[in-house]
């Protein structure tokens, strides 16, 4: 594969653990369902950006840049993975967060001030709109400004979940084992994106599904198409002879619910069965709304005893904290 002459900046702990949840598994009277645990990538509590960063941040050093700068919700784990790569590297960091400033900061918010970056409130444009006003600024009082894509989707991004594809074929093969589908939260597309490439890298035959998060668009194109053409422009990055089409794409968009970081009955139940039946936490943003998809997808038999499926567990319990008065805590499965 055509990408080890990629700049690449070590920042998390890789391979990350794939493991089995039986439990789970059982209490759904379900198929075998294995975690790829993306929550612990070791980058100030993990998840699936630290990934994507690696690339990015690697392409920034490259270029000579001093100052990254990137935007997010409030609650964005991206924001909060980015800001600890700055400072593990002596990077400024600006960040730019689609609300107002809430009188006390908690979950990635906190965090995000204890790695100590700079913070602009952006009200409702919480996908960067107010980041070119930002970088001029920036680059007229002489900084390097990098800016990191929305969500880490960019070109880079993707690859870095092509390259996690390939970490897990090499897990999955060790442990004798076989899916049928990969399960995950799908937001900006970067992640989709790179697993449905290497997917067709190395000729496996697994579904890959994307549990829909956010009813929005990207850059003002729908997001279905926008994944696509990443996962296109991905593969010319790596001079990889691959094209996706509409067909190719696998994004169920039933549970996007009330809307983006909206937690409902889906998420409280999702959260609560994987906190009780195998002591690992989901967040309440994404991959709670992802599994409450598996499980929902498993009870209605779209998914079936005989499959085998990994979920992708792809970050963001920080932002449980900020959640608390959604969540439905006195729930028992
Ligand atoms: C960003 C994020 C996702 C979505 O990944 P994309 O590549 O943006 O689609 C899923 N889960 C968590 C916890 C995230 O922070």
């Amino acid at each position: 594969m055509e990408y080890h002459h990629i700049a690449r900046e070590r920042l998390g702990f890789f391979p990350t653990p794939l493991i089995e949840l039986t439990r789970l598994s059982k209490a759904l009277a379900g198929p075998k369902i294995f975690m790829k645990r993306d929550d612990n990538t070791g980058l100030a509590l993990g998840g699936n950006k630290t990934r994507k960063l690696e690339f990015i941040i690697g392409d920034a050093l490259a270029k000579g840049a001093d100052t990254i700068i990137t935007a997010g919700a409030v609650q964005s784990n991206h924001c909060r993975q980015t800001a600890a790569a700055a400072a593990s590297l002596g990077l400024d960091c600006h960040l730019v967060l689609g609300a107002e400033e809430p009188e006390q900061a908690s979950g990635n918010l906190l965090l995000d001030k204890i790695f100590g970056c700079h913070i602009h409130w952006a009200g409702a444009n919480r996908k960067g709109e107010d980041i070119p006003k930002i970088v001029e600024e920036l680059t007229k009082a002489g900084k390097k400004v990098y800016v990191v894509p929305y969500g880490g989707s960019s070109e880079l991004g993707a690859l870095a979940f092509v390259d996690a594809f390939r970490e897990l074929e090499s897990q999955r093969e060790s442990m004798n084992e076989t899916f049928t589908h990969i399960v995950f939260a799908s937001s900006s597309g970067g992640t989709q994106a790179g697993l449905m490439l290497g997917n067709r890298m190395f000729n496996s035959p697994y579904q890959i599904v994307g549990i829909n998060i956010d009813k929005g668009e990207t850059d003002k194109v729908p997001f279905n198409q926008y994944t696509i053409s990443l996962a296109n422009s991905t593969a010319a990055l790596i001079h990889a002879d691959y094209r996706f089409s509409e067909s190719d794409l696998i994004l169920n968009s039933d549970y996007v619910g009330e809307g983006y970081g909206v937690v409902g009955t889906l998420e409280n139940e999702a959260i609560a069965l994987t906190a009780q039946t195998e002591g690992i936490l989901l967040d309440p943003v994404y991959t709670g709304r992802a599994m409450g998809g598996l499980i929902d997808m498993i009870r209605t038999g779209k998914i079936q005893k005989t499959d085998r499926v990994l979920f992708w567990h792809t970050g963001g319990a920080p932002a449980l904290f900020a959640y608390a008065s959604d969540l439905d805590v006195n729930r028992k499965r």
